[in-house]
């Protein structure tokens, strides 16, 4: 069957990213950390349907909660009530800051992230968005103009569809590790912050104000931004970057935006949100992948103030608050919080994160080795002093060798230079064992 379905595949299913390995994964289950392919074999899975089975494939508690309301009731839309609008809203409301307490329930991030933006331009009555180049912040029309990474190799991003200033390269940041940054792991090339100046940050800063300036009339709508960029490879900012840039948006009439589509949910360990970690208050927050654990659904959620300039039902959506993903969004809350997730997230990725960086030491092609909690990257070198990417076909060995082992890992990053890990947050130390043996097992067979 699996040539039948290989063929149905190529036939029938638009060709995708998801193809990704030279024999294509045909899996049948999830358990958790785990996934099962049709022979048997198991795999640990590190990337978790990108970034999105938030607390384990199946877990039982989420399950058992979809099939009770998959039994009672599945969908109104929201325009009557029923409860697990109301509960969940609620409930998610109350694990953001005050003044954020109103919740527009969307069904992917990028729908989410268009919301925000609408949002923005609505409230402001200004037009003009920031963004950073790498970005990554989805596929609709809309969010091509703010997304890069991905996109912007085949040219469709950049000015398709909105008037989007994008920043300069320096933000691409293929070299997460050339500035100081809010990780356990120390950088290959450390900037004199220690010593009280970050130069990084002062370099990130300039660039920034002069993209600001390029705003004509020098008025914004928002800022849209990563607390740390996901698809771009784990890209993380000079400390006390954004708080400043946050700063100098408001100063120029702008909302800021914080799209926590990966970095929230707990995935960053020390903070629920990622935007904490930065000392910033989002004045719009957007959310989707882990919020589920694969059910598909996102959220915005911002100010009173703000989500009044939807009011007069400016705004409409079928299928946001649909009872089922309510109720599951409303159990994934509870498994983060009854297993501990988030504690986990912030101890097993730092330990993970600390074995990865002795492989840094050891290896020459591993150039780069960052995150934070359970959110990490991996950049791939053909030598640290050239920081070149490793060519494709290499990584993919690597990665292709990887998966024969048993471990499933993600690839970001312009170049898909970068090994992305980010696995649900019930994955335990000894897993973690076991990965850093298969990886480093791959990169002593691609040095021989
Ligand atoms: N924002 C970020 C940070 C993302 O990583 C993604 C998806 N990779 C999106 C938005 C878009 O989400 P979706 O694919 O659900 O539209």
């Amino acid at each position: 069957t699996y040539d039948h379905m290989l063929e149905i595949r190529k036939r029938n299913v638009a060709p995708t990213l998801l193809m990704v390995y030279k024999k294509p994964l045909l899996l049948h289950q999830g358990h958790m950390q785990w996934l099962f392919d049709y022979e048997g074999r198991r795999y640990l899975d590190l990337f978790a349907g990108i970034a999105t089975v938030s607390v384990g494939h199946c877990h039982p508690k989420v399950t058992a909660a979809a099939q009770a309301q998959l039994a009672r009731l599945w969908h109104t839309s929201s325009i009557y009530m029923h409860p697990p609008i109301q509960e969940y809203a609620e409930k998610l409301a109350s694990l953001l800051p005050d003044p954020l307490k109103v919740v527009f329930l969307t069904n992917s991030g990028s729908e989410a992230n268009d919301l925000a933006v609408f949002l923005a331009r609505l409230y402001t009555r200004n037009f003009d968005i920031i963004c950073f180049r790498g970005a990554y912040h989805g596929g609709s029309p809309y969010m091509l103009g703010v997304t890069s990474v991905g996109y912007y190799k085949h040219g469709v991003a950049n000015g398709f569809g909105c008037a989007t200033t994008m920043l300069p390269d320096v933000f691409r940041g293929p070299w997460g590790g050339s500035h100081c940054r809010d990780s356990p792991v120390q950088t290959v090339r450390k900037c004199s912050c220690s010593e009280g100046v970050c130069h990084a940050k002062d370099q990130y800063i300039e660039q920034f104000k002069e993209t600001l300036n390029t705003s004509v009339p020098k008025t914004i709508a928002g800022f849209i931004v990563e607390p740390i960029q996901g698809v771009n490879g784990t890209v993380q900012y000079p400390k006390g970057f954004l708080k400043e840039a946050f700063q100098l948006v408001r100063e120029r009439g702008g909302l800021c935006i914080s799209d926590e589509v990966q970095t929230g949910f707990a995935r960053t360990g020390s903070h629920f949100w990622g935007f904490q970690s930065h000392d910033v208050l989002p004045d719009i927050v957007t959310m989707a992948k882990g919020i589920g654990n694969g059910f598909p659904m996102a959220a915005v959620v911002t100010t009173k103030e703000i989500a009044s300039a939807l009011a007069q039902n400016l705004h409409i959506n079928t299928f946001g608050g649909n009872a089922v993903a309510c109720v599951v969004g409303a159990a994934v809350l509870d498994a983060i919080e009854e297993d501990g997730l988030q504690q986990n997230s912030e101890e097993v990725g730092t330990y993970m994160l600390l074995e990865l960086a002795k492989l840094r030491e050891k290896f020459e092609i591993v150039g780069d080795v960052r995150g934070k909690g359970l959110m990490i990257g991996i950049e791939m070198v053909t030598n640290k002093g050239s920081r070149h990417p490793l060519p494709d076909e290499e990584i993919s060995q690597i990665w292709e060798d990887c998966k024969d082992m048993g471990i499933l890992l993600g690839r970001g990053g312009l170049f898909r230079q970068t090994f992305r890990i980010k696995p649900p947050m019930c994955i335990t130390r000894k897993d973690v064992d076991f990965a850093v043996e298969v990886f480093r097992t791959a990169l002593e067979r691609h040095v021989e």
